[in-house]
């Protein structure tokens, strides 16, 4: 590492300042990236007492002489920047040359460092902000920084500080995001001398998730590897059904820099598109790489955002990566993880999804469906039936409105981890039925139940905006068209979005005042209370409508599919058919409005439960 340098005041005024030192994880954030910036792979942390008594960071990394531990005790003191553009371009965790002055000065601190080639260290006490004592010392190359009895200076703030419990959990979330980002290194984390973190550095990204997240949150996620515009997506997104009610376990990196962004949150989100409910958060390890000049950390303080400069291609990027590796899953096995982050040249050799583009309507549909375009031409030729009239007697589903912008049900996704992919159509055994509404099925792994309702929502669905997106409407004429009558605030929502209607398959005409006739619908419809059907799907979309362009065709369909699909009983042959199609979807295990399709129990799971061995 080049030496340090006191900043001169036109760059050190260009950097985002504020109060760094909040709390001790914020202590050892700083810590850990000055020993990820000065080479270091094996680092160790003790904690006492939360951090309250005690945050230590010992590193093997390039140490420092004399001089240069002096200096970095000093405000605006780096050897990681020097000019303003190394600022627009920053290639280190660090480069405010404002930490180590900041922990020393509400600390009883220590550092004792080493470069290589120096026989002997430097070890110098810093108390409150004073130098206390310089003195040589042996040391191993590399550096210790300790920081004990945090603001013991500061009365005022040492009252702010959170129990030590709240304290340690910080601590270990910090240490498991820094341990993920970096898997070709060791970390070891002692609270009060207990070992609770220890990860030997092999690179493998995925083993280090199993070993940090859990066997089983890991393998109910998808491995994810994506390029597009020199922008590059890896790491591991959970399977629909999979979901968390918060933000906590979506990960997010940024050239290995942990961090919150509220753009590749979207990204998520679109990525999964209809296949998460509102307010649940599919739990993500998402790791974006991208040239240091095209993102800006030099927005926060604490580095804990990013500016990208170009946010909405990150958006679709991060959309399409997770759209790819949930459509990949189903159609070929999941890969064993080729994703070793500490290899930075793994793109070249590792087969990459081929970039796709993002689609403005519907972020999900791909452009090669005409096929389905082609089951629509007449009823008779589609293998499922949905011409069948007792499929869709579109009865108002009681209270049970599955909204996708309703609050979530919480009971739904925390249970279920649709551990189901590949081959799962092909191989499933139709074992018979659970009351009206499942298929009991099973395969090699186990029992897989499939609720009927949201099996034909998520296929209607796909075929209605597949439908949409080819010029073959799927639309069956009315012989009479039905006239309607419709409410003042119902023709102002079916006039605005009249053309996506008529996307859809509808053909909807305005005849005067609030009379609408209905000349056509999809071919999927049964023709008989056509007008109940419309008045219900406007209902339901004056309920949770939300005016944002990009999917007022997706509401709509789902509205649709809400309204048009009713449970009932099918004939054996039926359960096939609906497999088969079901098979055909893009995104079949949740229906559209993000509730599971499916529940696999696996034997493992039974045998658990039945307590054998
Ligand atoms: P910054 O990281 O923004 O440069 P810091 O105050 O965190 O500022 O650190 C000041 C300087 O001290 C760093 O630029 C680096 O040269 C040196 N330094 C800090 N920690 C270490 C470490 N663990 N190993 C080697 N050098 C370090
Ligand atoms: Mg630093």
């Amino acid at each position: 590492m080049s030496h340090i340098r006191i900043l001169p005041p036109e760059i050190s005024n260009r950097i985002a300042a504020g109060e760094v030192i909040e709390r001790p994880a914020s202590i050892l954030k700083e810590l850990l990236e000055n020993s990820l910036d000065a080479g270091a792979d094996n680092i160790k942390i003790n904690i006492g007492n939360g951090g309250h008594k005690l945050v230590q960071v010992i590193d093997n990394g390039c140490g420092m002489n004399r001089d240069d531990a002096l200096l970095s005790l000093e405000a605006h003191a780096t050897s990681k920047i020097f000019n303003s553009a190394d600022i627009d371009a920053i290639k280190t965790l660090g480069f405010r040359g404002e930490a180590l002055p900041s922990i020393a000065a509400v600390s009883r601190f220590s550092i004792l460092t080493r470069p290589s080639g120096n026989d002997e260290g430097t070890l110098i006490s810093v108390h409150g902000g004073k130098i206390i004592t310089v003195e040589t010392a042996g040391c191993a190359q590399g550096t210790s920084i300790s920081a004990k009895n945090i603001f013991f200076n500061m009365p005022a703030r040492k009252k702010f500080l959170r129990t030590p419990q709240t304290e340690r959990h910080h601590i270990q979330e910090l240490t498991l995001l820094t341990a993920l980002a970096y898997p070709e290194k060791s970390f070891e984390l002692n609270i009060d001398g207990k070992q609770t973190i220890k990860v030997a550095g092999d690179g493998e990204l995925l083993t280090r998730m199993r070993l940090l997240l859990g066997g089983e949150t890991v393998s109910a996620m998808v491995p994810i590897n994506y390029e597009e515009a020199g922008i590059r997506v890896y790491g591991y997104a959970a399977r629909p059904g999979l979901s968390r009610s918060s933000r906590k376990e979506q990960r997010v990196f940024v050239n290995r820099r942990p961090v919150k962004s509220n753009t590749v949150y979207y990204g998520i989100r679109d990525g999964y598109h209809t296949q998460v409910m509102k307010g649940r958060f599919p739990p993500v390890a998402l790791f974006i790489k991208l040239e240091s000049s095209r993102v800006d950390v030099n927005v926060h303080p604490a580095k804990r955002e990013v500016r990208f400069r170009e946010s909405q291609l990150v958006g679709q990027i991060v959309a399409a990566a997770i759209r790819g590796a949930l459509r990949n899953d189903r159609v070929i096995a999941v890969q064993p993880d080729k994703t070793s982050s500490s290899d930075e040249n793994s793109t070249k050799n590792t087969p990459l999804q081929q970039p796709e583009p993002f689609f403005n309507n519907m972020s999900f549909v791909p452009e090669t469906r005409a096929s389905i375009g082609g089951l629509q031409k007449s009823p008779q030729e589609t293998p499922f039936d949905f011409s069948r009239s007792d499929l869709f007697q579109g009865k108002k589903a009681g209270n049970k409105s599955q909204s996708l912008f309703e609050d979530d049900k919480d009971s739904i996704a925390n249970t279920s981890l649709p551990v189901v992919a590949d081959s799962t159509f092909k191989n499933l055994d139709i074992k018979g039925m659970l009351g009206k509404d499942f298929i009991i099925t099973a395969n090699s792994d186990g029992l897989v139940l499939i609720d009927i309702n949201a099996c034909q929502r998520r296929i209607l669905f796909e075929q209605l905006i597949n439908a949409g997106k080819t010029k073959n409407k799927g639309r069956q004429p009315l012989l009479i068209p039905v006239t309607t009558d419709i409410s003042v605030s119902d023709r102002a929502l079916l006039e605005k979005n009249i053309d996506y209607f008529e996307d859809l398959g509808f053909e909807i005409e305005h005849f005067g005042g609030n009379t609408f006739i209905i000349n056509a619908i999809p071919t999927q419809f049964p023709q008989e209370n056509i007008i109940g059907l419309i008045h219900r799907i406007l209902d339901d979309l004056s309920e949770s409508f939300s005016a944002s362009p990009r999917t007022q065709m997706v509401q709509i369909a789902q509205a649709v599919c809400r309204q048009a699909v009713k449970i009932s009983s099918l004939p054996k042959e039926g359960y096939r058919k609906l497999l088969d199609e079901l098979a055909k979807t893009e995104m079949p295990y949740a229906c559209p409005n993000g509730q599971p399709v499916m529940i696999n129990i696996s034997y493992s799971e039974l045998n658990k439960r039945f307590a054998k061995k």
